[in-house]
């Protein structure tokens, strides 16, 4: 089973990515976090985006392409993945629909997380305290925002079209929410 967990900065996708590693046994496949990895061993890749992560503006393409095709044959091995954060524009999900179909697999599921931009600027007010990240400010997280809309966004008729897509109240308590989830995973 490979699953997209689908919407905007601050939706809940990597909370509820981790609960389904724990419950499921997948793989979650975070391109940010294997970015904010990168950016934290200091390499080569990490200096190259640091600053365009700090902005809120979208890393290349090239860049989370090469970072997931790396990770396919782990989460095939655990029996499917959990695509956290990416894709991220239509580049993306052709070439993740590629590198699949060339494994004998495919995307299964892509389930959206549906949030209000007001309540995820509220979450994201509250989390820049705790969190740390240089992105959670209020000015990057607007562009964040923005890239989301622009360029991500515009992928919900990519999946319509496949017959895959569901929507999931994100606005809920974090078990509900996931509940929503399971829901969408046993149908
Ligand atoms: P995230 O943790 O998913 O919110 O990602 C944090 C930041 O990493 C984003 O704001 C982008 O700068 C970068 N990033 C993560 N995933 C992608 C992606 N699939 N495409 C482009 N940039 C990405």
């Amino acid at each position: 089973m490979n699953l997209i967990l689908f919407g905007p900065p601050a939706a809940g996708k990597g909370t509820q990515a981790k609960r389904l590693v724990e419950t499921r046994k997948m793989v979650q496949l975070s391109t940010g976090d294997m970015l904010r990895a990168a950016i934290a061993s200091g390499s080569e890749l990490g200096k190259r985006v640091a600053g365009v992560m700090e902005r809120g503006e979208l890393v290349t393409d090239e860049i989370v392409i090469e970072l997931i095709e790396q990770r396919l044959p782990e989460a095939e091995a655990a029996g499917g993945a959990i695509f956290d954060g990416f894709p991220r524009t239509l580049a993306q999900a052709q070439a993740l629909d590629d590198m699949l179909k060339q494994r004998g697999s495919g995307i299964d599921l892509v389930i959206r997380l549906k949030v209000d931009d007001q309540a995820l600027m509220d979450r994201i007010a509250g989390r820049f305290a705790e969190s740390g990240r240089p992105d959670d400010n209020p000015d990057s997280f607007k562009v964040r925002l923005g890239a989301y809309n622009d360029q991500t966004a515009p992928l919900l008729p990519y999946y319509a079209g496949q017959g895959k897509l569901v929507e999931v109240d994100g606005m809920g308590s974090i078990e509900t929410v996931a509940a929503g989830i399971d829901k969408a995973l046993d149908a």
